[in-house]
């Protein structure tokens, strides 16, 4: 008897401790690719490998063409949450702002539940599409019947682009990729404080891509520490392991940058391990499973 009291005693105060640990460690990946590219030299199962062994229990894959991202999540199953690229053939990159055959994939991929958002779509200030294009604001337009975050990449000099964006859609969940790239702690600080359903994805906003968010000892630097504890609830992080855009390969070379992934996601775990826990897991798992839960429940 005093033995089985004992083992209880011991389960009791052992299994909290175990909930704690398992809730700090998971890790929610807010934006992967697995491109066209990148399945020249990779399978999916071998991504799905990589992804579990690392410990993402939860992922945003975006895929050019559109399709590889449920081709990964077959593989993978409902953890691997695939957002519809507008992207649909392999250069769609260059002309998809003018193809209204998107819009009906799109359409007919969320009526059927296949894809769980929308995006990624980049943007370049001064360069074609605008934000008021008809395709993107048709998609914007789904994303709302739908109830659905998208992922939005800009590149511009200032926040303003991108804030035009987002008060325009407020009824949206809008993930901003790359913390805007170029965009300084101020430049975010104006745009969480604009609107309100903006999520920040810190991914490429390593040493190797956009930098610019940590120092040489790789710990935060001060305006962006200031900046993640201010709005704890709002930053998401991500590996977006594509590499050829860098200057280690040239265009026509298959994507190596799942190679990259573990070295991507331990520069992010580095910095994240130096913030309160309480922060740490919301950037770590919350915020990327709020966004998502928000727009699919809300
Ligand atoms: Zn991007
Ligand atoms: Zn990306």
């Amino acid at each position: 008897m005093r033995l089985y009291f004992t083992v209880l005693i011991i389960a009791f105060v052992l299994l909290p401790v175990t909930n704690i640990a398992q809730a700090d460690t998971r890790i929610a990946d807010g934006h992967i690719h697995y491109n066209w590219d990148h399945a020249e030299i990779i399978s999916p199962e071998e991504v799905v490998i990589k992804l579990k062994k690392a410990g993402v229990g939860l992922a945003i894959v975006s895929s050019t063409p559109s399709h590889l991202a449920l081709e990964l999540k077959k593989h993978a199953g409902d953890w691997l949450v695939p957002f519809f690229s507008p992207y649909i053939h392999e250069l769609g990159k260059k002309d998809w702002y003018l193809d209204d055959g998107v819009i009906s994939l799109a359409e007919a991929g969320l009526r059927k539940d296949l894809y769980a958002g929308i995006g990624e779509i980049h943007f370049f200030a001064g360069l074609p599409p605008n934000p008021d294009n008809k395709i993107f604001q048709q998609l914007m337009a789904l994303a709302k019947q739908y109830n659905v975050p998208t992922l939005i990449h800009v590149d511009a000099g200032s926040e303003k682009f991108f804030v035009e964006i987002c008060q325009q859609h407020s009824a949206i969940n809008i993930q901003l990729a790359h913390a805007g790239g170029n965009l300084s702690a101020s430049h975010i600080n104006t745009i969480l404080e604009t609107c309100p359903r903006v999520w920040v994805d810190l991914s490429a906003r390593d040493p190797w891509r956009y930098d610019g968010l940590t120092g040489e000892n790789g710990h935060l630097e001060k305006s962006w520490r200031d900046l993640i504890l201010r709005y704890p609830d709002r930053f998401i992080i991500g590996t977006d392991p594509v590499w050829r855009v860098t200057r280690t390969q040239s265009w026509d070379l298959p994507d190596d940058g799942w190679d990259h992934f573990e070295q991507l996601l331990q520069y992010h775990l580095h910095w994240i391990s130096d913030l309160p826990d309480e922060v740490q897991s919301k950037i770590r798992w919350q915020n990327m499973a709020t966004m998502l839960k928000k727009s699919l429940n809300n």
